[in-house]
């Protein structure tokens, strides 16, 4: 297992890229901890592959370094790199047997016969496929073969980390939540340095420790599913992340006040006089509809999703969502929101600012 660190890398496929819109990767310097399970989120083609191949030496970058553990591995190969990597369409050989298969990653390496035996049938056990072990590959359906490949990625425990690239893509719903928690699983027993590529917000925050978001070619936030929800750092974050994401709201800030169409907003925290515009970001969980104070809404309807309801009107021309419990009635009267000021984000050109406690 390795510590990961990214040096000033960049990527750009075109062979005389001239502006930052030329990089599919924009710069980046990160280090992946030791251990750590990842999840890499955002929308299909802002760069989650890209990233990942040049993690695993599939791609090399256009600038930059990788370093494993301190030593400069931005020339190796994958196999110099000792990883294993999963992709999103199953990598099977169709001619062996799913135990040949499985066994290998470890036969290449020259693994003891009995040592072999034992991980494929622990790693059948765990992708359910003990039944078909002396089946061919060929024939199988593409969730089983997507399930060898997985098994395959996991079989070897002494790889540096393992990356997967939106592997359940074409798995079934049901066995997607199993093989989830089998990752999780392995992941707690080895202690692998994992990342695993998503576009689905609920896939990332259960798998990861830390969930590293992208949005068109650059990380805008690293963080605990917590500081995501709490935190967004850019208004990408706020707004992809949660269901419905966070309201998004143009305001002027001085100080502790926001102004919203010339009503005051009071803020959790100080910001100085803003220059210009600002946007505040609150997420439907900390608005309260209610019959007095605040500001003025129409709501337009009243969605029932089970645990709660969500509430969606209109402020002053902008959508508004706002998530009320259960137990709590909704009447008619209600045409007035008040943000919880200690979860308002104030953000200037879409980036979260920090402020100073009051
Ligand atoms: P993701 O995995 O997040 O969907 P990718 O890393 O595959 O995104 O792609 C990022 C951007 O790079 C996209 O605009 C995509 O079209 C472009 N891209 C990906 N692979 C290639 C390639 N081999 N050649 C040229 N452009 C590519
Ligand atoms: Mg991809």
């Amino acid at each position: 297992m390795a510590k990961i660190t990214l040096d000033n890398l960049a990527h750009s496929y075109l062979p005389n890229p001239k502006g930052e819109d030329d990089f599919a990767l924009k710069e980046l310097n990160h280090v992946w901890n030791d251990g750590e399970a990842y999840a890499l989120l955002g929308a299909s083609g802002c760069g989650k592959s890209t990233l990942l191949n040049i993690i695993s030496g599939l791609l090399h970058p256009s600038q930059g370094r990788i370093l494993f553990d301190d030593v400069d591995v931005t020339a190796a190969t994958t196999a110099d790199r000792n990883i294993a990597q999963v992709f999103q369409f199953p990598v099977v050989y169709d001619t062996m047997s799913v135990r040949d298969n499985l066994a290998f990653p470890l036969k290449n390496r020259g693994s003891d016969p009995a040592y072999v035996a034992e991980r494929v049938r622990k790693i059948a056990e765990m992708i359910g496929m003990e039944a078909e072990l002396d089946r061919r590959a060929r024939g199988l359906t593409a969730d089983a073969k997507q399930k060898i490949s997985l098994g395959r990625g996991m079989v070897r425990e002494d790889v540096n980390a393992l990356l997967f690239d939106e592997p359940l893509t074409v798995i079934d719903p049901h066995m997607k939540w199993e093989l989830r928690t089998q990752l999780k699983s392995l992941h707690h027993e080895f202690g692998h340095t994992m990342i695993y590529v998503t576009h689905d917000q609920t896939e990332a925050l259960t798998f990861a420790d830390r969930v590293v978001v992208m949005y068109d070619g650059r990380v805008v936030q690293i963080g605990t599913p917590q500081e995501l929800f709490e935190k967004p750092a850019h208004t990408f974050v706020g707004y992809f992340i949660g269901s419905p994401g966070m309201n998004v709201i143009p305001a002027t800030v001085d100080g502790t006040t926001a102004t919203v169409d010339g009503n005051a907003v009071p803020l959790g925290r100080s910001y100085g006089a803003v220059q210009g515009g600002a946007t505040l970001g609150v997420r439907p969980e900390f608005v309260s509809l209610t019959d007095e104070g605040g500001l003025p809404v129409t709501v337009r309807r009243v969605e029932d999703v089970g645990r709660h309801r969500i509430v969606r009107a209109d402020l002053f021309g902008n959508d508004i969502n706002i998530v009320v419990g259960e137990g709590r009635a909704i009447s008619p009267d209600m045409n007035r929101v008040v943000f919880d000021p200690a979860h308002v984000n104030v953000y200037v050109n879409e980036w979260r600012q920090e402020g100073e406690a009051v």
